[in-house]
């Protein structure tokens, strides 16, 4: 794995990419990540994308939320659909938070 020392790019494969895709740097700007960063990567991977998954999951209980809360069924419809939505927010807030503490721990 390579890592772009201009924006972060990580980049699989043997040899760095002739050119960043995120921002164009030349190959020289990749370093080589040592095998104790690349395992980080690797084992952090699918729990990272659970962390967007989930927060993918909550724009839809929010998006769900709001559509509830315009029906306007009747008090306890609102009053659910509001306590839904605010707990989705959190979630999701908490699951970008532990997405940002992996990526500062080298676990992108
Ligand atoms: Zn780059």
């Amino acid at each position: 794995m390579w890592k772009c020392n201009v924006c972060g790019y990580i980049h699989n494969g043997t040899e760095a990419p002739e050119v960043c895709p995120k921002c164009g740097a030349a190959s020289d700007k990749f370093a080589k990540l040592t095998e104790e960063q690349e395992t980080l990567i690797t084992k952090s991977s699918r729990t990272n994308d659970l962390h967007m998954e989930l927060c993918q999951l909550m724009d839809s209980i929010i998006l769900l939320s709001e559509e509830g809360m315009e029906i306007n069924l009747d008090p306890g419809c609102v009053s659910t659909f509001k306590k839904a939505k605010e707990q989705a927010e959190i979630i999701k807030n908490i699951a970008k938070a532990e997405i940002a503490g992996h990526v500062g721990k080298g676990k992108w």
